[in-house]
């Protein structure tokens, strides 16, 4: 494949756009080279800058679930685009897009839109800490949040991708009010609760963790974790902006069978265009203004063609829930064949998967927490991404990512993908 297009874009970006790129895991930094500038996208294929056809992997890192271009998704913003873009007042359709999120998610009642998943854990952070009158919150390493001061604290996915995890810029006041834990392990939140008693405001957590690559709850973990919160008056807070309508309807909170008291969401609720929201209990959300102390606002916040985009993708996933059957089973088939094909070639790995979130990781240990995924073999990541791309498949570019399957992707797309894979493997030793 060449790639010269897209290098010669590339530099052009590079000269009025810091690296290039307009966030940082766009870049290769991690596995070398230049990134793949788009033309466009359809289905579960990419078509690039050099008239190179990609099967996708990532799809917009989650949101494109149903695959690019999906025409309700398209057609549904085209006609809102017709009638005006933005008003800066109440339409009807934020309470549509409002009424059948909660009607799908266990456990909320009231829901606020905001642009980026960033901004949906920024801001469920600062309810929880209005809510309870408390300032420090517990997060886990290696899990990401968005960039929002409060997280970059040992940050998972670009963040530690650039080897820093710990960004300059987060004063030493913010920073003091993270408490870190270790993710699926109960003593290390136990011990930080009783460190700091009655400071704690709320424990914000990947349900799956999908920024260090893939990595599921243990069994019991998220149990624990809620009745930690129970005990200790802390609030839960489920970051599912990954999960959300992916994992099931109802994200990870019905998967498990486990409340939170306040859920993030991105990625999917957009259908592709920039939308975040933060959901909970009325009485919760009711802290919210104009009604509540709590400030939080947003110009472009519940915009028609980004609540048209998320309305028409909620539509067509709780209209077809055999869609989330689907991409659980092309998931399993996908890590089975990649499983046999590296096995076979004699490869240290360990593939982790739960429904339609999978990763593979260059270690032959169990990948369970930060430190775990942190110790798996690069090189051979890079080796391995080259390899897939030299072939059509386009994974993300870093071992801290998960791959995102959309119900687009053909049972011949992942055979192609298997005997990619199975190709590469001698190079790979
Ligand atoms: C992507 C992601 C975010 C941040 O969302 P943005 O829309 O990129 O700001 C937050 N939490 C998790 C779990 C994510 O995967």
């Amino acid at each position: 494949m060449k790639y010269q297009r897209s290098s010669a874009l590339f530099a052009e970006a590079q000269k009025v756009i810091p690296g290039g790129v307009n966030s940082p895991v766009r870049a290769f930094k991690a596995v070398g080279g230049d990134p793949i500038f788009v033309e466009r996208a359809e289905g579960a294929y990419l078509y690039d800058a050099d008239g190179n056809n990609l099967i996708d992997y990532i799809n917009s890192w989650g949101p494109m679930i149903l695959g690019h271009a999906y025409k309700p998704v398209v057609d549904a913003v085209i006609d809102k685009a017709k009638r005006g873009t933005s008003f800066g007042m109440p339409t009807e359709i934020e309470t549509e897009i409002a009424t059948l999120a909660v009607s799908m998610v266990p456990n909320i009642d009231k829901i606020r839109f905001v642009n980026s998943g960033t901004e949906a854990c920024m801001s469920a952070v600062r309810l929880a800490r209005g809510f309870t009158g408390r300032d420090k919150i517990i997060k886990f390493a290696g899990c990401y949040h968005g960039h929002s001061d409060s997280f970059l604290i040992e940050a998972g996915s670009g963040a530690v991708t650039f080897g820093s995890p710990n960004s300059p810029g987060v004063t030493a006041g913010t920073a003091k009010d993270t408490l870190l834990a270790t993710y699926n392990d109960l003593n290390s939140v136990s011990r930080l609760i009783s460190a700091n008693k009655d400071e704690i405001a709320c424990i914000i957590i990947e349900p799956v963790a999908g920024n260090m690559g893939c990595i599921p709850p243990k069994k019991g973990f998220l149990e624990g974790l809620r009745e930690l919160c129970d005990e200790h008056q802390i609030l839960l807070i489920f970051d599912e902006v990954m999960t959300g309508f992916r994992l099931a309807p109802g994200g990870a909170q019905q998967l498990f069978g486990i409340n939170a008291d306040i859920v993030a969401f991105g990625k999917i609720i957009g259908g592709g265009l920039p939308v975040g929201a933060f959901a909970a209990r009325a009485e919760i959300m009711d802290f919210l203004a104009p009604i509540g102390p709590v400030y939080q606002a947003g110009t472009l916040s519940g915009n028609p063609l980004a609540m048209a985009a998320g309305l028409a993708m909620l539509k067509e996933l709780n209209g077809n829930p055999g869609i989330f059957d689907s991409i659980n089973k092309k998931t399993e088939y996908l890590h089975r064949g990649l499983d046999q094909v590296l096995s076979e070639g004699g490869i240290k790995f360990t593939i982790n998967r739960l429904g339609s979130m999978i990763s593979v990781h260059f270690s032959e240990n169990q990948v369970e927490d930060f430190e775990s995924a942190a110790a798996a073999n690069n090189n051979t990541f890079k080796k391995f991404f080259h390899g897939m791309l030299d072939q059509g498949i386009y994974i993300a570019p870093s071992a801290f990512e998960t791959w995102f399957i959309c119900d687009a992707l053909t049972y011949e797309d992942l055979d192609r993908t298997i005997a990619a894979c199975g190709k590469l493997v001698e190079n790979l030793k």
